[in-house]
């Protein structure tokens, strides 16, 4: 297997690695309650996709007191 002839220095392995960029991740606006949305996904508001309803949406339920 090849190998490298030298050791590769700490700022030549850091200026190669300035290209490495986190994305943000894109939202669009959900066609059936306008609230932001991930792309291809069915919307977590209101479980729509498509125009239809995909996912049951529960609704959130009161704390129980337990502790
Ligand atoms: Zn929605």
């Amino acid at each position: 297997m090849a190998l490298p002839k030298r050791k590769h220095s700490a700022q030549r392995g850091r200026k190669r690695r300035t290209h490495w960029k986190v994305k943000t991740t894109s939202l669009i606006a959900c066609p059936q309650c306008k609230q932001l949305k991930l792309p291809h996904k069915a919307c977590l508001v209101c479980g729509y996709y498509d125009g239809r309803q995909v996912v049951e949406i529960k609704i959130k339920e009161k704390k129980k007191k337990t502790h």
